[in-house]
């Protein structure tokens, strides 16, 4: 049903207000992109790193936006790629290039504010899955703490509440639990606190860590997509 192709736009009198990549210092671009959907053709404009692919999310012509939290309408051209430029000069990025350039522990944060937000707000996750237990397990922590409170009509910031929940041991080791069980290691109980261990000590930013342990930790990130 998508049909995805991209298009360069020309030099504008934009490009000279565009700052230099702040991961790489390359030279980022405005880009727009045509997606076919069933009838219609939708443009979006964002802007990216030619050199290392860093890019704002994109903005269409075709769905409404909030603009400074105005009415919904729908964006010119002009005010598409005036959006993405903001979000670009001000370190606005999409959550891949996000993700890309986070500290481990800055990725698990995320992952627990994930993880979290599902079993607040009731995401549609299969209520057997690891994601799903994880969630609540964080939840319930989160009530014990009163970091939520229900009925209390705050609207809460889920990444402040992952933050403060991060520096709890018992989440460590429920994210790791989590870990473990997506990537079936199937430790023995004296392997889980070794590798528990580690595995608090890494996404500390602790230097000194078995090579072949730090470098398995990372991929069993990498295979939830951190
Ligand atoms: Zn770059």
């Amino acid at each position: 049903m998508f049909e995805q192709k991209l298009i360069k736009i020309g030099e504008s009198e934009l490009m000279a207000n565009i700052k230099k990549c702040p991961y790489c210092n390359g030279i980022p671009k405005v880009k727009k992109t045509l997606i076919k959907f069933i009838e219609n053709d939708i443009d979006k404009y964002y802007v990216e790193c030619t050199d290392c692919g860093a890019a704002t999310i994109q903005y269409d012509t075709y769905f409404g936006y909030s603009v400074s939290g105005g009415k919904f309408r729908v964006l010119s051209e002009k005010e598409a790629i005036g959006l993405a430029v903001a979000d670009w000069n001000n370190r606005r990025f999409n959550s891949y290039t996000k993700l890309l350039h986070m500290s481990y522990k800055d990725k698990v944060i995320w992952q627990i504010r994930s993880l979290l937000a599902d079993a607040w707000y009731g995401a549609m996750v299969p209520t057997d899955s690891p994601e799903w237990r994880t969630g609540w397990e964080l939840r319930k922590v989160a009530e014990t703490k009163k970091l939520l409170v229900l009925h209390s009509d705050i609207n809460y910031d889920m990444s402040e509440v992952a933050r403060i929940l991060f520096n709890d041991i018992q989440v460590k080791d429920i994210i790791f639990g989590y870990l473990e069980t997506v990537n079936n290691m199937n430790l023995e109980p004296d392997e889980i606190r070794e590798w528990n261990y580690c595995f608090n000590r890494f996404i500390e930013g602790e230097e000194y860590i078995k090579p072949s342990i730090r470098d398995r930790i990372s991929n069993m990130l990498m295979k939830i997509g951190m």
